[in-house]
């Protein structure tokens, strides 16, 4: 088996040197040429006759040449994966030729030798323009051509780095062995590297606090004995969480700062709306002033804690400490001022609330005068019964309370019989006192919610809630017996008097208190014209 792969080894190499392009039938061809494979050849062929064996001996060869060809097929499989890494070292290795080429080109840049300058621009723009390796080839060629016309023997001045690269690249292109070159190109590197990360580090020491000092200065230390780039690459992944963390407190100081001023921001508009409340509200202002001083000590202790959250806000925290300075005096200025208003203005309060009393007892008086007056008003000042307003008052009050809820009430007038007669024999004043004694008899006669006025001269009216007409008849007609059996007394004279009733109650044709009236006004009249000293019904 190894004698068959390496015999077809050897054909594909054969082949690939060739130049031709690989096909079966190639390989074949090949491949039966070769002596390994002479039993194949068509001569070789068993001869006729042998008929009987060649089916099986065939057939077993042809089971041995599919294994061989099984063989053949992943080894072919193996030198294609074989073929694809090369390529993919082949691109790496290009890759790294660019990058190279592009450093170089960057190092030499200022290199001040006209003549290099249309080569290395060439090789740049072809580095950049990731043209062809064999195009970069040539263009490298051309610009070393030119190199080594214009420095074919320039002494190396070992400090600038440029010549440093200079003479790397002298010698780069001089040596025919890269392993030469190798150790310089390291140094290079690991300068270049060390040059970047230093300039890193300062701009670091010149933000960070003492917090990133001690991590800077160890990382720094580290680059700076680093001897090999494999040491200086070592010190990068620190460096690298040191720019992250750093990058990570600029994000966090920011925020913090946004929410600071916000903050103040806030506590600067609630002190102000504390102030105004305190100047709004003067007769409040004692009281507030409590919680104002007390709110307001609490913002400035919340605030003051604020600003020592980061160090790093050192001039921000001046600034808002001197305004909290600032604010604080005029506050106290402020609370000066309240005191002396509150003191003028609890002076007015106590001689107002003295004012106020007074004339809340003026009021007191004045409303029982009008109660008392209001009541005079309604009250006959002869008889002591109400009055003929007090009628209109209340019959207006029973009718809508009949149109209202529906209820019903009677009314009774009654008028002195012959009255004239009685102030011409015993006088006016007796007249008089005859009135006042009926009405002392009849009043108590009456109920509690019964009405009893003097309608005018010597007629009254009884108004009789809830009362029938027949039940305010029996009322009249109590009445009516009750003077006509007083005896009235005139020095060393009696005498009697009757009275005249009309009745009636109001019914759901009575569209006001004066068709009532006229009403029972025709039954009194109806009593009088009858004989008097009676109770007629309407
Ligand atoms: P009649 O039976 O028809 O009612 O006869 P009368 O005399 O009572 O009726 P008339 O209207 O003729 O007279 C009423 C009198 O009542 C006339 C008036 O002087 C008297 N009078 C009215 N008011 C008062 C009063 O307040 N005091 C006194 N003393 N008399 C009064
Ligand atoms: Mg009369
Ligand atoms: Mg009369």
């Amino acid at each position: 088996m190894a004698v068959i792969a390496d015999a077809v080894l050897e054909v594909l190499r054969e082949v690939a040197e060739s130049g031709r392009g690989l096909s079966r039938d190639l390989l074949a061809a090949r491949l039966l040429d070769r002596r390994e494979f002479a039993c194949l050849r068509p001569s070789e062929a068993p001869p006729a006759g042998a008929a009987a064996d060649l089916s099986a001996r065939e057939t077993a060869r042809l089971e041995a040449l599919q294994r061989q060809l099984e063989t053949i097929r992943q080894h072919k499989e193996k030198l294609l994966v074989r073929v694809q890494e090369l390529e993919h070292r082949e691109a790496a290795s290009s890759q790294f030729f660019r990058r190279t080429v592009g450093i170089l080109a960057q190092q030499l840049g200022q290199l001040e030798s006209p003549p290099l300058h249309g080569a290395l621009d060439r090789l740049k723009q072809l580095a950049l323009a990731n043209a062809p390796i064999l195009e970069l080839e040539t263009a490298f060629s051309d610009f070393k051509a030119a190199l080594i016309r214009s420095q074919p023997d320039a002494p190396v001045s070992p400090a600038p780095r440029r010549d440093a690269a200079g003479q790397l690249l002298g010698r780069f292109l001089k040596s025919e062995k890269p392993e030469d070159v190798r150790p310089a190109l390291e140094t290079a590197f690991l300068n270049q590297f060390k040059e970047i990360a230093q300039s890193i580090i300062a701009e670091l020491k010149l933000h960070l606090d003492r917090d990133y000092l001690q991590r800077v200065q160890a990382v720094e230390a580290r680059l700076r004995q680093a001897e090999s780039l494999e040491e200086a690459l070592g010190t990068r992944q620190a460096l690298i969480a040191l720019v992250k963390d750093y990058a990570g407190h600029l994000s966090r100081e920011r925020e913090q700062a946004a929410a600071f001023i916000q903050e103040i921001g806030k506590r600067l508009g609630d002190m102000e709306s504390l102030v105004f409340n305190s100047l709004s509200q003067a007769r409040e202002a004692q009281r507030a002033h409590d919680g104002f001083r007390t709110g307001l000590e609490t913002q400035f202790e919340a605030l003051e804690g604020h600003v020592n959250f980061s160090s790093t806000l050192d001039e921000l925290k001046q600034t808002v400490l001197s305004k909290l300075k600032t604010i604080s005096g005029a506050l106290a200025e402020q609370r000066r001022q309240d005191q002396r208003q509150l003191a003028l203005v609890d002076g007015q309060m106590v001689g107002l609330e003295k004012e106020f009393d007074h004339l809340r007892g003026e009021i007191v008086t004045a409303r029982q005068r009008a109660e008392s007056l209001e009541a005079e008003l309604l009250i006959d000042p002869l008889t002591g019964v109400y009055n003929r307003r007090a009628y209109e008052k209340r019959i207006g009050e029973e009718f809508q309370r009949f149109l209202r809820y529906g209820q019903a009430f009677a009314i009774v007038l009654f008028d002195v019989d012959y009255f004239k007669q009685i102030n011409d024999r015993f006088g006016h004043a007796i007249g008089d006192r005859c009135l006042k004694e009926i009405c002392l008899r009849l009043g108590p006669m009456l109920r509690e919610c019964d009405f009893f006025c003097r309608f005018g001269g010597e007629e009254f009216i009884l108004l009789l809630p809830a009362t029938s007409p027949k039940a305010a008849t029996a009322v009249a007609e109590k009445l009516r017996r009750e003077i006509a059996a007083t005896q009235f007394v005139c020095k060393d004279q009696t005498f009697t008097v009757t009275i005249s009733f009309g009745v009636t109650a109001i019914t759901a044709e009575d569209r006001d208190p004066l068709s009532l009236f006229n009403r029972v006004d025709q039954a009194m009249y109806t009593a009088k014209t009858q004989g008097r000293n009676r109770v007629a019904v309407l």
